[in-house]
């Protein structure tokens, strides 16, 4: 996969840019508030389906702008395409070389990147909610279906959480209307629990292999997928009829609670290194590295399922890495594509870089 160019219109800071990217790295740098994350949140939101950094697309909108549209040029294995996204006033509009998507879940899976950003060093230590938002996203990005599975889940979720809310308080419930959202929910919770456990453990191999690599052999990291039903099971069948005994055998408690205590939102991917749990134990080193090898595994998977590593955006996170953490990233993604943003110049980086100076929502490349 390989980003040609990023253009924009009245998008934050960007009242309009036509940014030109290079094959190997490729460095956006300038002084803070210049318009460096906006343009990386720009090329991710056609991997992401929306912002990383804000869930209204709103706020996207230039200050005094009416809308703003978006768009990159990409290359993979089919060629060349465009994607492109624009909002004005209530209208949103997402294309794909010219032709009109219906909506998100069309969009994705076309460009693939991976986002590696400061927040993410929250990852090992943070709450489950953080893990379970890392894998949705990466998920989504490897099998497109994930991310309507996952939505219908959500509403099956939120019905049912208002009918045991209600029963909580006492008032009346027709039992029927909970079993049938308990049943829809324990069809989602089947497909959602297929796919996360399929993707732990493609991204287990890669995560493995990086940790190790990044600690000289010391550090062995695994990863599991914690949920509510045994992992052995491994047929649909199986599973589906497992989730509906679990919601079934304690709906008793759970409209005492007022809410659902099983199913896929309380699930967790489980970090281990050296057998230890690593969000308990592990140093800041050790999640540093932890972290790194979950990305670096995220572009593994991808290789894997599609034939080619997705672009990499190091969003503000060099400085976060040490010499040899930094020289490991540079050495591991030659020959991939990178987007990285800094407040420094290139002295941290070996290799060829392809510098992009960024100045109050401008980007013009420097021939030094
Ligand atoms: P840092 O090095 O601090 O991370 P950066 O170069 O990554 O800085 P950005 O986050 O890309 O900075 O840009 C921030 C700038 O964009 C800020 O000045 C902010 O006020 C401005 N900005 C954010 N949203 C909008 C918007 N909707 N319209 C106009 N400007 C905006
Ligand atoms: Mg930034």
């Amino acid at each position: 996969m390989k980003l040609i160019r990023f253009s924009a219109e009245g998008f934050r800071n960007i009242d309009s840019c036509d940014i030109r990217f290079s094959d190997g790295a490729n460095l956006l740098v300038g002084g803070n508030a210049e318009g460096k994350t906006n343009a990386v949140e720009g090329i991710y939101l056609f991997s992401r389906g929306r912002s990383f950094r804000t869930a209204d697309d709103k706020e996207l909108v230039g200050f005094g702008k009416e809308g703003f549209r978006i768009s990159i040029e990409y290359e993979d294995g089919d060629g060349v395409s465009t994607l492109e996204y624009a909002l004005f006033g209530r209208s949103r509009q997402r294309k794909k070389n010219g032709y009109k998507l219906s909506g998100v879940s069309e969009m994705l899976g076309s460009f693939r990147s991976v986002l590696f950003f400061p927040d993410d060093l929250r990852l090992v230590k943070g709450e489950p909610e953080e893990r379970r938002s890392f894998l949705n996203v990466a998920i989504a990005q490897c099998f497109p279906a994930y991310l309507s599975d996952y939505k219908r889940f959500k509403e099956a979720l939120e019905n049912r959480n208002a009918l045991l809310k209600a029963a909580s308080k006492g008032q009346y419930v027709d039992r029927a209307e909970l079993q049938s959202w308990s049943d829809v929910m324990a069809e989602y919770s089947k497909d959602i629990y297929i796919a996360r456990k399929k993707y732990i453990s493609m991204l287990g191999v890669y995560a493995r292999q990086h940790a190790l690599s990044l600690s000289g052999g010391r550090e062995e990291l695994t990863l599991s997928h914690k949920c509510d039903i045994p992992l052995e099971i491994s047929d649909a069948d199986g599973i589906l009829s497992e989730y509906k005994r679990v919601y079934s055998e304690n709906a008793e408690r759970e409209m005492a609670a007022g809410t659902s205590l099983y199913g896929p939102q309380r699930d967790d991917l489980v970090i281990t290194i050296n057998g230890t749990l690593a969000k308990s134990f592990a140093s800041q080193g050790q999640q540093r590295s932890a972290v790194l090898s979950l990305k670096l595994a995220e572009g593994g998977v991808i290789k894997e399922l599609f034939g080619e590593y997705p672009v990499f955006l190091f969003d503000d996170v060099l400085s976060e890495l040490d010499d040899e953490r930094r020289e490991y990233v540079a050495g591991k993604i030659e020959g991939m594509q990178t987007v990285i943003t800094s407040c420094e110049g290139t002295e941290r980086l070996s290799g060829d870089v392809s510098v992009i100076e960024v100045k109050g929502g401008k980007y013009v490349p420097s021939h030094r």
